[in-house]
């Protein structure tokens, strides 16, 4: 295959702009493995990096994307051979090392993990970074010491990607799952994914006080800003937040009160630079712990022709759940 179809994001005297091109494979970038790219999927990132709306890419051109499942076409690493099901999520794929929205792909072996053997790559893209996300989160609460017995739990941006799979997963292993969201009309969607109790986001956007009633053992955070501060001061005694987006903004006007009067923990959530064992710790989980008639509920599926539209409507919060980028 000497050129193949890729999402292409260029610099521009203004800003950058992105669109469907012909990709020569000589340009792909230095690695040991090469795949051949089934699916990937449209997470927030992506949104931020396709609208140029923040500086998510580092190196021009870039093919757009930050996660993929495929096959292995090639490889020079020990750990990898022609045939095998691969997954990745992050590492700089799409920011600094060219990404996943092109049919093949040349990356570091040491970056991928083995596709789960009841899961297919669709379903690994349906789950995406947002799901793995999600589920090491909800691991970073267990590891905390969260159990059902400790209390109800919150997800915030619920509605979207992240929030879909952290309410699924949560009340799948018991949990009574609060699911906050802006969204009301998706309510029915929410309960079916196990919501136990559906929280207008205006009940966390509101002014933060130190201390609030306290009402949930702990949360799982996509959003940040006032939302999580308002989480934080209403988590209770002991409890645990993990904190992983910035939907609704970078900033966290918050006290130190929740920490230090009710020894509130709160994690923060990487997928990027995530050490290998606990992703595939996460991906096992995921294999077990996510209902998958569930997933297939909370997913659409799109070309790559139709992936500029959908970075649009993730970043304006119009996706309902998960999008999967058919490539190859
Ligand atoms: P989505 O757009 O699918 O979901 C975000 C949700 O947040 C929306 O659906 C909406 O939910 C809510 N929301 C949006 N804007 C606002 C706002 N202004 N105020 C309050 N709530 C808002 O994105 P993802 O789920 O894919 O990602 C969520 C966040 O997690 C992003 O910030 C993303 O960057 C981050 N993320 C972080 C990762 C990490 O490694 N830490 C990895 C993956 C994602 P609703 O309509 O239900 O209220």
């Amino acid at each position: 295959m000497a050129t193949f179809k890729a999402m292409v994001i260029e610099k521009t005297e203004t800003g950058t702009k992105a669109g469907l091109a012909d990709f020569d494979d000589a340009g792909l970038m230095d690695g040991d493995v090469t795949v051949h790219v089934e699916y990937s999927t449209v997470n927030y990132k992506d949104g931020l990096a396709l609208t140029g709306k923040a500086p998510v890419v580092r190196r021009f051109p870039m093919i757009a994307g930050i996660d993929f499942a495929g096959t292995v076409e090639s490889s020079s690493h020990a750990g990898w051979k022609a045939g095998d099901k691969v997954i990745v999520n992050g590492w700089g794929l799409g920011e600094t090392h060219l990404g996943a929205y092109a049919e093949r792909a040349r990356v570091k072996g040491d970056w991928l993990v083995r596709l789960p053997a009841s899961m297919s790559t669709r379903e690994a893209m349906a789950i995406g970074t947002a799901g793995y996300t999600a589920m090491l989160s909800v691991m970073e609460l267990e590891r905390h010491g969260l159990t059902p017995a400790s209390g109800p739990v919150a997800v915030t941006g619920a509605a979207g990607g992240v929030g879909s799979v952290a309410v699924a997963l949560l009340s799948k292993l018991g949990f009574s799952v609060s699911a906050v969201t802006g969204r009301g009309e998706e309510a029915d969607y929410l309960k079916g994914l196990g919501a136990a109790e559906i929280v207008e986001r205006a009940a966390l956007t509101g002014p933060v006080k130190m201390l609030a009633k306290e009402r949930w053992a702990g949360g799982v955070d996509a959003v940040g800003s006032t939302t999580l501060a308002n989480l934080l001061s209403m988590t209770r005694y002991g409890g645990a937040v993990a904190a992983c987006g910035l939907a609704g903004g970078m900033d966290l006007p918050t006290t130190v009160a929740p920490f230090i009067l009710r020894g509130v923990c709160l994690y923060g959530i990487d997928s990027v630079m995530c050490p290998l064992p606990r992703r595939q710790e996460a991906w096992k989980r995921l294999e077990s712990d996510l209902d998958r008639p569930k997933l297939a509920a909370m997913t659409r599926e799109i070309g790559l022709s139709e992936v500029s539209e959908a970075a649009a409507a993730i970043i304006a919060g119009q996706i309902r759940g998960r999008v999967v980028v058919k490539i190859g």
